[in-house]
């Protein structure tokens, strides 16, 4: 049975895909993206999305967007416009799901912070750690390291990339190099991520008190929309209004990208997958989405992410990053013995093993959820602490 026949020329395909790094025979009962989402629901890394942080530390609240919900958010929003533009469903939500597997604890502090703990040694980035995730990481199959997932799933986990980086992931970097493009499901997942964040930034600002109506309605599309909710439900307040304000900002922003990437398609005349790579982005809000779009960001940027309370948090995060990779950098015994294996003491080591010791440090600080990081922290540091 073909599940793929109704979709696009132009929509990536179980049977004309790069395939996988690892030849396995094909599914029966489902597509090669269906098993590729399938294998990343069932992963580790996956549940421990549950308790990272977006923008709130796990512990702050209940009811705030973690990880795991993010990750379910952008995976609606990108089939819901996948079904419109007639592309794979399956792949837009394989490459959902799994696009911030590779996130530290506490977000883009934590990012930020193991980043520089990780400046001599190769760097890190999250996105490169998604695909570490699923490339190696993961310890569930018999035959390979990792998920191994089909090559598109992978290309659209890697949104970016340096040029350097590009280079040493062969095929899968290639794209970057040659300043080609991936396909119209990896972009639309890409954009999918942001109308999530975005509009649920607000709605956990505004849940959390950092965020206030009367400071939102500076950012022109915020306010058009809670007017018009005014409007139809006159002296509508308090979590319906912002939830009925919200759901039209989702609406008006899925429904231009559809509108526009779908003129966009067919503007350019592409007939196949192939077709996609060679070609501009297509998938994309129109000019004036795109600056409505970029004022809420900055609104956000500004008083949310910059907020002191959310930068007292960033600020511890980045402390706990930092001590927890120079306790595992100064005293490999403290590892793990799984993150133990290859490393001995490195007093007078050549340079190669260090930078294997900090990878390792890398990937188990990577890995810890919230929650975790604080625990390993008290281990480390309190006396009275096991
Ligand atoms: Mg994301």
């Amino acid at each position: 049975m073909d599940f793929e026949a109704n979709l696009a020329p132009y929509a990536a395909r179980s049977a004309v895909s790069r395939g996988r790094r690892f030849a396995e025979p094909a599914p029966a009962s489902r597509t090669e993206f269906q098993r590729d989402r399938d294998r990343i629901i069932h992963s580790t890394a996956f549940r421990r999305l549950e308790y990272k942080t977006q923008v709130f530390v796990n512990h702050e609240g209940d009811l705030f967007r973690t990880r795991l919900t993010h990750s379910i958010e952008v995976a609606q929003i990108a089939r819901s416009i996948a079904r419109n533009l007639r592309l794979n469903e399956d792949l837009v939500e394989a490459i959902s799901l799994a696009h911030d597997l590779g996130h530290t604890p506490f977000g883009h502090a934590g990012q930020e912070a193991l980043n520089a703990c990780m400046h001599d040694y190769g760097g890190f980035e999250h996105n490169l750690q998604s695909l570490r995730v699923v490339d190696k990481l993961e310890e569930h199959y018999g035959a390979f390291d990792g998920l191994n997932l089909m090559f598109e799933t992978r290309e659209g986990i890697l949104k970016h990339c340096s040029a350097a980086n590009a280079r040493m992931l062969g095929d899968l970097g290639q794209r970057f190099l040659d300043k080609k493009q991936p396909t119209l499901e990896a972009q639309l997942a890409n954009l999918a991520d942001e109308i999530a964040y975005n509009n649920h930034d607000i709605d956990d600002g505004l849940r959390s008190g950092l965020l206030t109506t009367a400071q939102l309605d500076e950012v022109d599309f915020y306010a058009r929309h809670r007017r018009e909710v005014e409007r139809v439900y006159p002296g509508i307040a308090g979590r319906r209004a912002i939830h009925e304000t919200i759901r039209r900002m989702i609406n008006a922003l899925i429904v231009d990208l559809i509108d526009t990437s779908g003129q966009r398609v067919s503007a350019a005349q592409v007939k196949s997958v192939e077709d996609v790579r060679n070609a501009p982005p297509m998938i994309a809000f129109s000019e004036s989405m795109d600056r409505e779009a970029s004022q809420l960001k900055r609104f956000l940027r500004q008083n949310l992410y910059q907020h002191y309370q959310v930068n007292r948090m960033t600020s511890k995060a980045r402390r706990i990053i930092r001590e927890l990779f120079d306790a595992f950098m100064g005293e490999p015994r403290l590892l793990p013995p799984d993150y133990q294996i290859g490393l001995r003491d490195t007093h007078g080591a050549d340079s190669e093993r260090v930078r294997l010791q900090a990878r390792k440090v890398a990937d188990y600080i990577a890995g810890m959820t919230d929650r975790y990081a604080m625990r390993e922290h008290r281990r480390l540091f309190t006396v009275e602490e096991i």
